[in-house]
This record gives C-alpha cells, structure tokens and sequence, in this order.
C-alpha cells in the first residue's frame, strides 16, 4: 500500500504538471493568435487597398505646360502697394507634388522663393474646415469651424479686404465656387455659419468691393426675404455681368461677375480659362488705383477633388490654379510693389504618393480620407517683403504679416 500511495502521488504530480504546462501553452498560443491578428491589419495594408477602402489611382499622359520663368523680384526689401492672396484650397504638398509630376517635374509656383508651413487647426478642432481657415488669414484669429469672419464666441472680426478698404486701396475676389463660398465669404462677410449663402450674399452690399468674380448669382437674385441683390449692386454703380466674354471686356469701375448660379464646373467639365482669364481681368482694374490694391483669388476646387478622391480632378485644378500662379507673379515681377503669397486653407484627401515618374509625367496616388487632414501646409511667397513669409506659424499671422506688409494697423 505505501508503494502504491507512492506512485499514485507521483502520478498526481506529474498530471499536475503536465495541465499546468498545456494551459500555459495553450494560453501563448492564443498570445500568439492575437498577435499574429494585429500584425495583418495595420492601418495601411495591401488588403485595404485590394478592398478597395484606400483608392489607388495612376494618373498619366495629361496635358502639359510650360511654366513661366519668373526674374528674381526687383525690390525685395521695398514697399508693398498691393497684395494678392492666392487660396488653393485643400492643397497640401502632395497635391503640389502630383501636379508637378503630371506636368513633367515643373510648376509656375516654382518661382517663388521664400517658404514658410502653416498650422492650421481650428479654435474648436485639430481639423480646420475652409470657414475657420480663411477666417484666419483674414482676420488673424482662430475660430470655430464653419465660422465667416467671426472670433470664437460668435462676434464679427474685421478683414484685411475691409482693412485695406477704409486705407483707400482697391479690393478684389475671384473664386471657381460661388463668391459666396466659405473661403471667399470669409474675407468679406460676418455670419455665424458658412451654410448662410443668402446672408453672406446681402455682406457683400455693406462693403465697397470693387471687383468679384465667381458663381454664386442665385444667391443674390434670391437673397434673403427673396431680395434681389443683382437690383442692389446695379444701384450702388455695379456693372453685373454673367457672361465670361462680357466680363473680360470691364476696363474700369465697379464689376460684379457671375459665371455660374451656383459652384462653377470643373476643369474636366470644360471651366476654360474663367480663373486665369478672371484674375487678370480683376488685376487690370484694381491696378488703376494709386494707392495700391488688395486681391484674393481662390483655386476653390483642388479642395472638391480631394473630398471625391479624384486625382484627375486634383491635379487639373491645381494645373489651372498653377496657371492663374505664373499669370500673377509675372504682373507683380513687372510692377516690383506687389507681394505674391500662395497657401491653402487646409489639404484635402490625406494624400499621399506612391509611385510616378516626372519624365513621363505618371503619377500614382492614394487617398487616407474623403474629408481634410490635420497636416502642416506650404506657403510660398514672391515679391516686396516676401521674406516675412520664410518660416513655421501659425496660419493667423498670415494676416499679421499683411498688415505688416501694407504698414496698416487693425
Ligand atoms: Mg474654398
Ligand atoms: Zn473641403
């Protein structure tokens, strides 16, 4: 019997031992499974792309252009007398970069010579929407997304467009969207939200603009209380046009364009020349002013690509924004008190680029998102006190810098 009770012991133990064993490798094993788990789905993997939630797109054989090469500017240190803001919207690095590469590793904007990156979240979100965006390159302060020309708690801001205006400078707006758009609304309206179209429009009566061009005109001809605005901007000595061929043709005074009731078409749907052919329309009137002018032209739909994840879209508009670059720098590398600043709002798309080739011009992207990213953006600047731009701020000293620039004070 003790023999026994011996052995059944040993028994007893090794058995013992031996769960304690399984369990424990059965317990890594599932470690493992859990591990081997996480490491096929990382966040970016070939089995999202093949799944079709990351949309890889190969861009080639576009039409082609040859930028313009631009002299140095003539007085870097001088005064500025006027200032265009070019907005592209929702145009990151990697928007640039794919457009570089669709046309054969060259762009207009090249030419600029100083470069700065802006942050640009919002008061409320890390995530800037084009309303809080532009409301802080026009009134240098942080506010809530969707905001036009607000602070934070909801109160009116005044604008550098409204700034330069009671300075005696001559202003001036042109955008591909409607001119009553976030971006454009911003520099000239103060509503609490960017959806207020019919209010934004009936802003534009209390300033003394002189040149807009863009969509937009049902917002006028229905404002709000279905006010016709279009009677409004006749009276106060507004010649409104809506044909692109008639506007072209105002040398002188006081011009409302409207080339589309709503949002312009796209590059791909035959837009032409309106940005280009618009700017420099704006720039020929606003130039007559002794005192100097200041002009906002927005790339409006760079931004639109990137939401539907469009490269084609993406890099077409921003060919045609690039243009209306070339187009601006060459007037201000002639007129020599120009100050030239290119940025955007925001990118658009968390784009990002993962093949091409700039011989050919092939390019092969791949968007993270429909909605913006959170990243640091590009501004390039040309021109008379250009060099104030060169660094990393916050996107509200954009406006502080053309304060500066102009010697103005809010
Ligand atoms: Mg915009
Ligand atoms: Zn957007």
């Amino acid at each position: 019997m003790p023999q026994n009770n011996t052995s059944m012991r040993t028994i007893i133990v090794k058995l013992t031992i031996c769960v304690i064993f399984l369990s424990l490798g059965v317990s890594c094993s599932r470690l493992e499974n859990k591990n081997a788990k996480k490491l096929k789905k990382p966040a970016f993997s070939p089995t999202l792309l093949e799944q079709n939630q990351i949309k890889k797109q190969l861009i080639e054989g576009l039409d082609t252009y040859q930028p313009k090469l631009i002299p140095p500017a003539k007085n870097p240190d001088g005064k500025v007398k006027n200032i265009i803001l070019l907005i592209g919207d929702g145009m990151g690095l990697t928007q640039i970069y794919a457009a570089m590469t669709a046309n054969k590793g060259k762009l207009n904007i090249e030419n600029c010579n100083c470069i700065g990156l802006i942050k640009t979240y919002s008061s409320d979100q890390y995530i800037t929407d084009s309303a809080a965006g532009a409301t802080a390159f026009a009134c240098g302060e942080k506010t809530y997304n969707g905001a036009i020309g607000v602070d934070d708690s909801g109160k009116p801001i005044k604008t550098i467009l409204e700034i330069a205006e009671e300075n005696g400078l001559a202003t001036g707006m042109v955008a591909t969207s409607s001119i009553t758009h976030a971006t454009p609304a911003s520099f000239i309206a103060h509503q609490q939200s960017r959806k207020m179209e019919e209010e934004i429009a009936s802003d534009f009566l209390k300033t003394d603009i002189d040149v807009f061009i863009g969509g937009g005109k049902k917002f006028f001809e229905h404002s709000v209380n279905n006010k016709n605005l279009l009677i409004d901007l006749k009276n106060k000595g507004y010649q409104v046009l809506d044909k692109l061929s008639d506007i072209v043709q105002i040398k002188t005074g006081k011009l409302a364009g409207f080339t589309a009731e709503e949002q312009n078409p796209t590059m791909a749907e035959g837009r032409g020349e309106m940005l280009v052919q618009s700017t420099l329309t704006a720039i020929n009137i606003l130039k007559q002013n002794e005192k100097g002018f200041f002009l906002m032209v927005e790339g409006s739909q760079i931004d639109w690509g990137g939401h539907n994840n469009d490269l084609d879209y993406v890099i077409k508009e921003t060919f045609d924004f690039d243009k209306v670059i070339g187009e601006v720098l060459d007037f201000a590398a002639q007129d020599g008190e120009t100050l030239v600043i290119i940025t955007a709002d925001h990118e658009t798309g968390g784009l990002t680029l993962i093949g091409g080739d700039v011989k050919t011009g092939k390019v092969e992207g791949a968007f993270s998102t429909d909605g913006h990213s959170s990243v640091i953006v590009p501004v390039y600047a040309y021109g008379s006190q250009a060099q104030r731009f060169a660094g990393i701020y916050e996107n509200t000293a954009i406006f502080n810098k053309m304060l500066d620039a102009f010697g103005f004070k809010r």
